[in-house]
């Protein structure tokens, strides 16, 4: 990691102590139900591939890219998808996987998609939430941490691409974006 460039929010070891406690969470709400995780990319595939790795249950797994529609419709969030699911989730307990939720938008919208679907139910796992931005009201069953309105990179997120490897959610000194 290079220091010079981010501060260290969350190192390794405090993500993990906190995905084990959710993955226990989930293990004891998900007890005998047809459990699919679907993460959303890029960001979530970090995340995911600790959570999963921690939940004591059977349960498939999915993922699924969108981004948001041309300028004219950015301000409305609305997303397009980019890559669909592989499979039905008809009857399935779908649990989304996300890195952060910002505004909400994102999410408020893959949830609509996905409800149409008919799924036995559709809850959401974020890692990060900033709720002091957030203009789409959308539950959040499992939070890893709130944090401030603040740029993060690393565990999965990127800045250009970039970061996406650092092991640490790490907060983006403003001297790397306001060159
Ligand atoms: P929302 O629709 O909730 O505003 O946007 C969520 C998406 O915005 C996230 O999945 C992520 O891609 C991006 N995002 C929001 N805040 C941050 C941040 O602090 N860092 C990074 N790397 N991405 C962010």
């Amino acid at each position: 990691m290079n220091l010079e460039q981010v501060d260290i929010l969350y190192d390794r070891d405090v993500i993990m102590a906190r995905v084990k406690e959710i993955a226990q969470e989930i293990t004891r709400d998900y007890q005998g139900k047809s459990l699919l995780v679907v993460g959303i990319l890029k960001g979530a595939f970090v995340f995911m591939a600790d959570l999963v790795r921690e939940i004591d249950l059977p349960l498939e797994i999915d993922f699924m890219d969108v981004s948001s529609y041309g300028a004219s419709t950015v301000s409305s969030g609305e997303v397009r998808i980019v890559k669909d699911l592989d499979y039905s989730i008809h009857d399935k307990d779908v649990l989304i996987v996300e890195d952060i939720v910002d505004t909400g938008l994102t999410l408020y919208y893959i949830k609509e998609i996905l409800a149409k679907r008919s799924p036995c139910s559709i809850k959401i796992c974020s890692l990060l939430d900033k709720p002091s931005r957030r203009k789409a009201h959308i539950p959040l069953e499992y939070v890893g941490f709130a944090i401030p309105d603040k740029f993060v990179v690393g565990y999965g997120l990127d800045y250009a691409e970039q970061y996406r490897h650092y092991p640490a959610v790490c907060v983006l000194k403003p001297s790397v974006y306001e060159k």
